[in-house]
């Protein structure tokens, strides 16, 4: 279950973080970026996102059990006082210049829940981080478990083009809706998939970063279901919103090596967006994805999300290709 006030807190804050991402996108110092111990990049805006989304959070709805990508840990070292200046900073252009570091640095903390609990948030706070360093494409994800259930879903992509023209959209999913605020617009616009007439003529999604997903099995997969038109690529989840909207209809994320397992942060928000516009969401077996292991999809392996209709079809040719 879901109350209004969570769905609507959950807006306001992936809003607030979304204005703090396009207003940092572009403009970040050599200094403002690190590695992080999995070798993926972290940014001040990284953390920043991820404080104003947990203090829209608390201060509306008191404690919450919030599974979080960031840790605050990695801003605690004495080297790293330029870096927590800079998310500092970044907190402040929305929550006032009084914010102090210490309150930033409990906020990144309140995302350092393990996902245990039986009602948990899970946020990515820039889901894409290579995309938003590039220019691209990159979301902000958050999204709401209960006893293992997605109960709300909230992708902000606020560099994503659309189709009015504007640029930038926040997609809403609670039980039964899907629905999606374009620019500066506060009109819910309705989101369903595609209904493409045959898979041939559907078109796939997948990572631009070939380390994230197999992008040769892809191309043999599309090959097999008669698929000619070119793979979109792009980055974070703006693919479960591409899906969700009709921008394609199959969103391929194929193992890179046997020992992945998926962050529940890169797919909880997105895959609750793509069904309650009326697709499907599995692993590449077929296998509903279970969100009850914990941080990570234990169980599952990779990511087949498409427009429902085809989803036998397209795991079938799925499993032809993994297993040859
Ligand atoms: P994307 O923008 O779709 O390429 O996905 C970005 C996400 O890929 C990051 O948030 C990482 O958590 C995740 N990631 C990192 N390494 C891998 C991998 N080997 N396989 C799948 N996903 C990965
Ligand atoms: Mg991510």
């Amino acid at each position: 279950m879901v109350t209004e006030l969570e769905i609507e807190t959950a807006l306001a804050a992936v809003r607030s973080a979304s204005q703090l991402c396009s207003g940092a996108q572009g403009r970040l110092a050599a200094g403002d970026t690190l590695t992080k111990g999995d070798e993926s990049p972290v940014t001040v805006a990284d953390f920043a996102a991820q404080a104003v989304v947990c203090a829209v959070l608390t201060d509306d709805l008191g404690p919450i059990d919030m599974v979080g990508e960031e840790d605050s840990s990695d801003l605690s070292d004495d080297d790293r006082a330029a870096l927590r200046a800079g998310v500092t900073a970044l907190v402040r252009s929305q929550r006032g210049d009084e914010v102090s570091e210490s309150a930033v640095l409990d906020w990144i903390s309140v995302g350092s829940a393990d996902g245990t609990t039986d009602r948990y948030w899970t946020l990515d706070p820039i889901d894409g981080t290579k995309g938003f360093l590039r220019g691209d494409q990159y979301a902000i994800a958050l999204a709401l478990i209960e006893r293992g259930e997605i109960q709300l879903g909230v992708l902000g992509c606020p560099n994503l083009p659309n189709p009015d023209g504007t640029t930038g959209a926040v997609f809403l999913a609670t039980p039964g809706s899907c629905v999606a605020y374009y620019g500066s617009s506060t009109r819910a616009l309705p989101v369903r998939v595609a209904a493409p007439a045959t898979v041939a003529e559907a078109r796939f999604c997948e990572s631009v970063e070939s380390g994230h997903s197999n992008q040769d099995d892809s191309a043999q997969i599309a090959a097999l279901l008669g698929i000619s038109a070119e793979p979109y690529r792009i980055d974070s989840q703006c693919k479960y919103a591409a899906v969700a909207r009709g921008d394609a209809s199959i969103y391929l994320r194929l193992p890179t090596r046997a020992d992945y397992r998926e962050k529940i942060w890169d797919h909880a928000a997105g895959k609750f967006v793509v069904e309650q516009a009326g697709g499907q969401v599995t692993d590449v077996t077929g296998a509903p994805l279970d969100f009850s292991h914990g941080s990570k999809l234990e169980q599952n392996r990779g990511i087949v999300a498409t427009d429902g209709r085809f989803h036998d079809e397209v795991i079938a040719a799925v499993t032809t290709v993994l297993d040859s």
